[in-house]
């Protein structure tokens, strides 16, 4: 069995404990690895050699620093299969799936090495005689990165392109059950030739190791994404110290299906964004409203590609869906439809584990459709993060728009339809930070991504995610 280390001033190192813990498979719960399990201690030495390094990867120009960023996103392309491997084997997704996931993360890194060129200050008159003002943004300092397990290389891979074409150095600390790819990622970047101390690592329990890369005075900017409940606590604690904090946390996404929309474009949209990943996904689908005159059709095409969907261990070639990620996220899943269904919802298709003995061990549950759903039940007011579509009828347009802003979340939203001017109308009501209109993701390299209301705060990708890692400085010049 593998041993994942922690990665620290440039150095593959064990915990200063000397412990190490086990990830399982979901498929089967066969150990995979060993992970340096690390202390608050570890997250000090990372956190030092961070700011050691800080002088020299600041200090470097933006196009070398580019030219770095495109070596490292080069070379996890190079490994791609070994990373995929243990992202499937650690969180479940299809392997396929594993490297789409990998690839999108070496975009991000290319992406970033380019735009970190363009960060551009201003020259502004003054209303002083013979003074002038001269605005420049500079790296903030030490960068805290830390994320989740749903998509533990991709949603990494957004603030380590930002924070590296920005100049900062960081400490990354993926996800406590799922570490192997996203640190396997960081070391292969690190193989890039970056200064010792520019990238690291560090693995450990959130309230443990991530509290004190939120606390310990040298970082300067946390970037967490994961549950909103864990991003209010990161906020109470970097308050202490006003530090700069961007949060990606959860989601509850309405998904419209308007009288005029294509019907069968629709259906695939959500089923292939409700499921995948097994609806382990802060943009996924999670109440439906669809139009009353086509509710019943719409309902039909999203059970039949639903019940096609082929679900099995991921390292299988024809499997569409792995397992869930834990057995505490599949548990949520049931009791969530478990109340659906006492409240009224009927059940469509799925709302059970698939049988058979290749099953018996993983986590599996089947994709999972609902209907006569209200906003009294558990899967329309708190993320379920499970593969479950529930669908509401709607009369009037309006109502719909209320009832998608009826969530204390604000992620994503999305609305299907042939006119423009409905289109347009339903894009500027709905209250979310990204809204996709007739397809089913906000996810756009280039673009700003991130939650209004309790889904977050600050913005990655895009030029908006390389700002949140630049302080602004205006220099008065007496002529
Ligand atoms: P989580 O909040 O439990 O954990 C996320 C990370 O925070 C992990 O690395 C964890 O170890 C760490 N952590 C936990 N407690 C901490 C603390 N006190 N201090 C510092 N770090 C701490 O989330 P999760 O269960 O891993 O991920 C699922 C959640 O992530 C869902 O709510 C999902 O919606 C959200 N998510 C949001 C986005 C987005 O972009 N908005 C994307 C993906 C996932």
């Amino acid at each position: 069995m593998i041993t994942s280390k922690m990665l620290i001033d440039g150095r593959s190192v064990d915990s200063c404990s000397g412990k190490v813990s086990v990830i399982y498979n979901p498929a089967n719960q066969e150990p995979v690895a060993k992970v340096s399990l690390g202390t608050r201690l570890d997250a000090r030495l990372a956190l030092e050699a961070a700011r050691k390094a800080f002088p020299e990867w600041s200090g470097t120009q933006s196009h070398l620093r580019g030219e770095m960023i495109h070596r490292g996103a080069g070379l996890v392309r190079r490994n791609i299969d070994e990373i995929s491997k243990l992202l499937t084997q650690e969180q479940g997704k299809p392997f396929k799936d594993a490297k789409r996931e990998v690839l999108a993360a070496a975009d991000v890194l290319d992406y970033y090495a380019e735009e970190g060129k363009r960060i551009f200050g201003d020259w502004l008159p003054s209303t002083s005689k013979g003074v002038r003002s001269l605005i420049i943004k500079q790296p903030i300092g030490v960068a805290a990165l830390i994320t989740p397990w749903n998509f533990p290389v991709d949603l990494l891979s957004w603030k380590v392109g930002a924070a590296l074409a920005a100049g900062c150095t960081f400490v990354a600390k993926p996800p406590s059950l799922a570490p192997l790819a996203a640190t396997a990622f960081l070391q292969v970047l690190n193989d890039a030739g970056f200064p010792a101390g520019t990238v690291n690592a560090v693995h450990g329990p959130g309230e443990d190791v991530g509290a004190e890369l939120v606390e310990n005075p040298i970082s300067r900017k946390i970037a967490f994404t994961g549950e909103t409940s864990t991003g209010r606590w990161i906020m109470e604690k970097a308050a202490a110290g006003i530090k700069r904090v961007s949060l990606e946390l959860g989601g509850q996404s309405p998904f419209l299906v308007c009288e005029d929309a294509d019907l069968d474009k629709a259906a695939a949209a959500a089923s292939q964004r409700a499921f995948s990943n097994m609806g382990q996904i802060c943009i996924s689908v999670n109440r439906i409203y669809a139009a009353k005159t086509i509710a019943e059709d719409f309902a039909d095409k999203l059970v039949s590609r639903a019940e096609r969907l082929r679900v099995g261990d991921g390292m299988s070639p024809e499997v569409d869906l792995g397992p869930m990620f834990s057995q505490a996220q599949r548990e949520k899943t049931e009791a969530h439809v478990a109340d659906a269904l006492e409240k009224g919802a009927d059940l469509l298709c799925g709302g059970r584990r698939p049988k058979g003995k290749e099953f018996s061990k993983g986590y599996f549950y089947l994709p999972t459709v609902l209907s006569k759903v209200n906003h009294s039940m558990r899967v329309t007011r708190e993320e379920t993060f499970g593969p479950v579509a529930p669908i509401i009828k709607f009369e009037s347009l309006d109502k719909a728009i209320d009832m998608s802003n009826d969530s204390e979340y604000g992620l994503a939203a999305y609305v299907f339809t042939s006119s423009l001017s409905t289109a347009l109308t339903v894009a500027e009501r709905l209250e979310a930070g990204g809204v996709g209109v007739n397809l089913n993701n906000v996810v756009e390299v280039q673009a700003p991504f991130g939650g209004w209301k309790q889904s977050g705060l600050g913005r990655e990708l895009g030029h908006y995610g390389l700002e949140e890692y630049l302080e602004v400085k205006h220099i008065r010049l007496g002529l």
